[in-house]
């Protein structure tokens, strides 16, 4: 052997030696660039309905100027419930526009609305609704879930006795969705299942005195292996995802916090659950701060691929839908 041949050998070996060859396919890819968004381009979670800084158009603008080029346009479903008195004080306390005045019809006004920005030919939209995970124990508002493209679950401590959710609460929901999803066809989002535990940490610790650097990865973690396997087991191949939203932005500075999140995500990416990302935009101020998915992404094994998925699905569902 000569030596640049032996040199290309060594060189091969150490780079499969660090990088196993699984992990690097995923990380590349090998979908055309053309067929796929990029995940900057993404933003599966836009609040576009009563707290709506500016008329929609304008509002899809900001987001249009921004890069993005897929936008799922959502609203919290509860939001539509209160009466019209109910409704004129929150407006009048929370400054907003009026955009939905009748408390009647609000509901299916806001998703007749969205449809009109389908045409648009600089961003696809789709639309849906953001709906709290409590419902699934207080009763679902059935009609209105009719009319989603795609439905949201925000996940939050509220429905756990205000105990931020880990894994095993996690996994009862998704079967809870899995069921769900027989009546509602639809791809549904896990959204934000996993900042609020990072909070609820932090703040118990600040409680007992302690320095959050003292934190231990262990403390952070949200899944154990068995809970990683039986998550997968429900997820892989379904129409079910996992939100990572912006908020991850600030926490992925924190070394103990990334690694500890890495060891909870990456086996399930890498497992075959898909997920989505995104802003949470409620107001303007969502755009003080830039939308760059791939610093977490990249670690944590989300390919855009994985996040082509539930767009691929969603253009086949209205695909179809057109179809006579
Ligand atoms: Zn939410
Ligand atoms: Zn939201």
């Amino acid at each position: 052997m000569n030596t640049s041949a032996c040199l290309i050998l060594m060189l091969s070996l150490t780079i499969s030696a660090t990088y196993p060859i699984k992990a690097q396919e995923r990380t590349t890819g090998k979908s055309l660039k053309e067929g796929l968004f990029q995940l900057n381009e993404i933003d599966l979670h836009v609040h576009a309905g009563k707290e709506r800084p500016l008329p929609l158009n304008e509002w899809i603008d900001l987001f249009a100027r921004d890069g993005r080029k897929v936008i799922l346009l959502l609203d919290h479903l509860e939001l539509y419930r209160m009466d019209d008195k109910e409704h004129k004080e929150w407006i009048k306390e929370n400054n907003f526009n009026d955009w939905y005045p009748k408390t009647t019809t609000g509901k299916y006004d806001f998703i007749k609305e969205m449809s009109t920005v389908e045409s648009r030919n600089d961003v696809l939209t789709f639309r849906g609704w953001e709906i709290w995970e409590g419902e699934f124990e207080e009763g679902l508002e059935k009609p209105p879930m009719k009319e989603a493209e795609v439905i949201g679950w925000h996940m939050s401590k509220a429905a756990w006795n205000g105990k931020a959710p880990v894994g095993k609460e996690l996994i009862f929901r998704a079967r809870q969705i899995v069921g769900i999803q027989k009546e509602f066809p639809v791809p549904m989002i896990i959204f934000h299942p996993f900042i609020g535990r990072i909070k609820a940490v932090r703040e118990a610790a600040a409680k007992s005195g302690r320095n959050l650097s003292s934190i231990k990865k262990e403390e952070y973690r949200y899944f154990t292996p068995t809970e990683q396997k039986e998550l997968i087991e429900i997820l892989n191949g379904s129409s079910i995802y996992i939100e990572i939203s912006r908020g991850w932005s600030t926490l992925w500075s924190d070394p103990v916090v990334r690694e500890a999140f890495i060891e909870d995500i990456r086996p399930l990416a890498e497992g075959g659950v898909k997920f989505t990302v995104s802003t949470d935009a409620h107001g303007t101020s969502s755009f003080d701060e830039s939308y760059n998915p791939e610093l977490y992404c990249k670690d944590l094994r989300i390919t855009p691929e994985d996040v082509n998925t539930i767009i691929r699905e969603l253009l086949a569902i209205r695909a179809k839908r057109n179809l006579r």
